[in-house]
């Protein structure tokens, strides 16, 4: 062990002296077994000696994990590694991780290996079993029980037979390590404890692996894995320059890879998503490093997530409460459960678990990204002491990568032990959470959401629905008409007693009827949950006592996908005919007789794959709606020539859109809708945000060029090869000043973002640089100016919206940010204000987006003006002090009566009307046609909330929302929402692609001010 460097040593000796104490007490377990070693099974002498040297200090480390047992023919970590599993200066990649569990499979019957699918970049992801010989000999058998208590319907919730059953099955505990590439301990971590649980022989882990079946996926996000290995590789090869951060994870999101649970969007998602629902498993634990020394966030603070089962909050408290316990008794400090982790949003991977009737868990252990052994200092809030961290970490220690695997290895051995002990308990919850989600309709309700068949965005209604079946919701669709009886809406109460008549008036119950095709998710099936949670609309109060949500506080999909979702509670649609159906297609194609095709504007996102892919034909967009054949277009509409028929057939028949063919082409002003050559700019700060823009375009079929902020100031003319620039949100470290200039090279080493041997998977398939320091420059800046003066298109959101203000690239409008205002992550309304932007093309009146504190943008018709805050608080004034009644007009003794001019007025998303005063050498005055223009602005305060927490929401209410800017012959758009987001958003990513499609016909439809 190496001896840490102890300041405050009398405290620090009582501390290790009564642990020594607790550490001998806590061999003897009350009537459960020990967690000890047998002493008959010989120990890998120089790997335990190892294990000790790499051990900081002598309470980081617990009598399961002290020691390696020996194995005559199973290897142990170090046939891969070299060293033992922790050991300094050792970070295998996945491959090796791989390597390792397979030579495992080899040598040992206890061991299987499975391949769960790849990653963006075709890395391969596994799942490894350990159990005993005979229970993995009859994983199929065990997983027909399994599935019976998973979907209670096979057994006619019968709890009898669930009970035989129960008594019967092993139960499947699924480990998932290192999601969060720089959190690099749980790999080697993993590949000890599957060695562990295959090879001791001591009653205690003998009981975990008779007892249930482990299965571990030792690295979930092996893109990631693989570029900090390189990097951690560098910086062994350079070990006193500084070395690059980790900007890039995945091929598309960092950290946020633990916020796509809901949409299901990345294949690290899917492909743990697919394993825990197949293999029927009653845990799901999900290993982080981000928290000294081990924070157990399964029993998190509040508020729960409405939709998870109390059944299961209460396993929560069991589970995490007996994980300190049991870890405090072997005398490690620094564990703790509880803290200050929300568990209201299902977007973190553990919570597939607890939206599929099992149990989710997350633990953060002590990491330090890469396997250096440190002098660790934390923050006072950190090593203090609270009533849920009675034994707090060390303010400061020596901490190493063994430490860390000490930790995970110590609170999963304790886990899996108390999970057998008590699996009857757990595997009969399992039972009865999936009876509860089945009994749902008779219970709390709703009987099932329907997704009615004359919904005018049926490729977006196709899109939300693969989304649920990816999360193994069952859809089914009506073959006939059904009626279904609505709730009553309820009157505030303040309304209510106003009147009494009208209380005697209730209104009577509606009903609604839905066509035939019309799509219904039932909530009588296993998982209603999720669908339940994700269709559903969230309240976060402003009144919660957890100020500081999470994450996310609202995602309605419905909403957020612009699809229609009606919440039914009438068990009566249960009983609508209807079938059961496992592929969910938008209808489309051509349809009619003629050469000229339309296809309606309604806003759908493939409307713009489409015009990409039919790269030679003429799309022009209509500027007005239009009716042609019988049927009604809307504005944006596309108007098709010079297409070969059966290639818009095939397309719009995969697109799910419908085109019609004309006789002849519809009498209405048009303009070219064009496939705009995009160049999509990233920074070197942070690629997280805008990664979900890049996904979006990916999946869309949009083609662009990927350049970074660096690249922009080297290319001296933008315009020669780009119609438009988008500039997504940064994220982290996005003011203005850090795009700009990036990060000082005035010290320090550049930060290489490329492919050299020592870091052969860095780049991947996205952007490379000599060094990552360098911003956008004021050259770049001035690109961009360039670019819009002539006649580019650049499109900004949320910072880089702040960004393109601050630096004078869009005139006649300015950002502000709120006083108070809390907006998390939510989802809000918004208003059409110029239905004849392209932008707006096939938008309704109202939209829903995600906003999280957006910028505030006012309005100024004055060059460089601050634009006007809406007024807040009371009233306006009437009129002064003087004669009269409030509504007279006064007088002035001595001189006749003038009469005031009328005041010129503007509500608060218009630009303002410009003063006569302002007018008198008005060189300052914007021309109207260089106005700003906005296309939609937030909802008034009442309306602003769809769904999580808005306060203090009227400061942003009616404030622009999207707004156009025209810049000398170009356009600055600015968002004050984030349009694409997560893949939750797609019902705003038309106001993207919109922009991109209409990009040299912004102005269409645009009235000028008269002044
Ligand atoms: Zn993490």
């Amino acid at each position: 062990m190496v001896p840490g460097k102890i300041t405050r040593i009398g405290a620090l000796r009582c501390f290790a002296m009564f642990l020594v104490f607790t550490a001998a007490g806590a061999m003897t377990w009350a009537d459960e077994t020990a967690p000890a070693r047998d002493p008959k099974q010989p120990v890998d002498e120089p790997y335990t000696a190892k294990i000790k040297k790499y051990t900081t200090q002598p309470y980081f480390i617990s009598p399961l994990v002290d020691y390696l047992p020996a194995s005559k023919n199973v290897p142990t970590p170090e046939a891969v590694l070299g060293d033992v599993a922790g050991a300094p200066g050792v970070l295998p990649y996945a491959e090796e991780v791989y390597k390792y569990m397979r030579l495992l499979e080899k040598a040992s019957p206890r061991v299987k290996v499975f391949s769960i699918g790849t990653t963006e970049e075709g890395r391969e992801m596994i799942a490894v079993t350990v159990s005993s010989e005979e229970n993995l000999k009859r994983l199929e058998e065990n997983r027909a029980r399994l599935a019976k208590l998973a979907d209670p319907r096979t057994i006619k919730l019968d709890d009898a037979e669930a009970d035989r059953i129960v008594a019967q099955a092993v139960p499947v505990y699924y480990i998932t390590g290192t999601i969060h590439s720089p959190e690099t301990g749980a790999p080697t971590a993993l590949m000890e404890l599957a060695y562990r649980l295959a090879v001791d022989e001591s009653p205690y882990i003998r009981e975990i692996r008779d007892g249930m079946i482990t299965l571990i996926t030792p690295v979930v996000e092996v893109d990631g894995r693989d570029r900090m290995v390189d990097i951690y590789k560098w910086h062994l090869a350079h070990p006193k320059d500084f070395y690059p951060p980790l900007i890039y994870w995945g091929k598309y999101v960092a950290h946020d890879n633990n916020r796509d649970a809901m949409g299901v969007t990345l294949k690290l998602t899917e492909n743990v998503l697919k394993t825990y629902v197949g293999w029927k498993a009653q845990v799901l634990h999900d290993l982080h490093e981000s928290v000294p020394y081990l924070y157990d966030n399964t029993a998190g603070d509040g508020p729960f997530n409405a939709w998870v089962d109390p059944i299961l909050t209460d396993e929560w408290e069991m589970i995490g409460w007996r994980n300190v316990s049991d870890m405090t008794k072997f005398g490690m400090p620094g564990v703790f459960t509880h803290g200050v982790f929300d568990t209201w949003s299902p977007g973190y991977l553990m919570f597939i678990a607890a939206m599929h009737n099992g149990i989710s868990r997350l633990y953060e252990t002590f990491g330090n990204a890469g396997s250096d052994t440190k002098e660790r200092t934390l923050d006072p809030e950190e090593y203090a002491r609270t009533w849920y961290r009675q034994n707090p970490p060390l303010p400061k220690t020596l901490w190493s990568q063994r430490d860390n695997n000490n930790y995970e290895e110590t609170g999963l051995l304790t886990s899996l032990h108390y999970f057998n002990e008590n699996k009857r308990l757990f595997l009969k919850n399992f039972y009865l959470k999936a009876k509860r989600s089945v009994t749902k309709p008779s219970a709390e309700g709703p009987a099932a959401y329907v997704l009615p068949a004359d919904d005018p965005r049926p490729s977006l209604q196709a899109e939300l629905l693969r989304v649920l079946q990816k999360q193994a919701v069952e859809i089914s669709r009506a073959t006939a008409t059904f009626t279904v009886a609505l709730p009553v809406k309820k009157e505030p109460k303040s309304k209510k007693s106003q009147d009494a008549k009208e209380k005697e008036a209730a209104p009577a119950p509606t009903t609604r009827e839905f066509p035939a095709g019309s799509y219904i998710v039932r909530m009588d099936q296993p998982y209603s949950r999720i669908a339940d949670a994700l269709l559903d609309y969230q309240y976060w109060s402003p009144d919660d006592p957890q100020k500081t949500p999470y994450d996310d506080t609202g995602w309605t999909f419905g909403e957020l996908f612009g699809v229609q979702v009606t919440r039914v509670t009438d068990a009566k649609v249960l009983s609508a005919s209807m079938e059961r159906v496992t592929e969910i297609h938008a209808p489309g194609g051509v349809k009619g007789d003629g050469s000229v095709f339309a296809i309606n504007n309604n806003a759908e996102p493939a409307l713009a794959t489409l015009r990409y892919r039919l790269r030679d034909a003429s799309v022009d967009a209509a500027e007005e709606p239009f009716e042609s054949g019988g049927k009604k277009f809307n504005r944006g509409s596309f108007v098709i020539r010079n297409a070969s028929r059966n290639d818009l057939d095939r397309a719009a028949a995969e697109l799910g859109l419908q085109a019609m063919a004309l006789g002849s082409a519809p009498a209405v002003k048009t303009h070219p809708v064009r496939a705009a050559r995009i160049a999509f700019v990233h920074t070197w700060l942070s690629t997280q945000t805008e990664g979900w823009w890049r996904q979006a375009l990916d999946n869309l079929g949009i083609p662009y060029d990927y350049i970074s902020t660096q690249t922009v100031a080297k290319i001296p003319d933008l315009n020669a090869k780009y119609d438009v620039i988008l500039f997504p949100p940064v994220g982290f470290f996005s003011s203005p000043t850090a795009i700009v200039s990036g990060l000082s090279t005035a010290w320090g080493n550049p930060l290489p973002w490329k492919n050299t041997p020592e870091t052969p998977n860095l780049v991947g398939k996205n952007d490379s640089t000599d060094d990552m320091r360098p911003g956008l420059g004021w050259e770049g800046v001035e690109r961009l100016q360039e670019f819009v003066h002539n006649g580019g298109v650049l499109l900004t959101a949320t910072d880089t919206s702040r960004f393109a203000l601050s630096l004078g690239l869009a005139d006649g409008v300015s950002a502000s940010s709120s006083d108070r205002m809390k907006i998390v992550g939510s989802v809000v309304g918004t208003r059409l204000v110029d239905g004849a932007s392209p932008i707006a093309y096939g938008y309704d009146e109202k939209v829903a987006a995600y906003c999280d504190d957006g910028p505030i943008f006012s309005l100024s018709s004055i060059s460089g003006g601050r634009g006007r805050r809406r007024r807040l608080g009371g009233e306006a004034h009437t009129r002064p002090t003087g004669r009269g009644t409030p509504n007279d007009p006064d007088f002035t003794v001595g001189r006749p009566t003038a009469e005031a001019p009328e005041e010129p007025e503007a509500e608060t998303w218009e630009n303002p009307p410009v003063t006569d005063e302002q007018r008198i050498n008005g060189y300052r005055v914007i021309p109207p046609a260089d106005r700003p223009r906005v296309i939609f602005r937030y909802a008034d305060s009442k309306e602003l909330l769809i769904s999580g927490l808005v306060q203090g929401g009227d400061e942003i209410a009616q404030h622009p929302a999207v707004v156009d800017v025209p810049s000398g012959n170009g356009h600055v758009v600015l968002f004050s929402i984030n349009p694409v987001y997560r893949g939750e958003t797609r019902g705003t990513y038309s106001l993207v692609l919109n922009a991109i499609l209409n990009f040299d016909s912004l102005n269409a439809g645009r009235k000028l001010a008269e002044k």
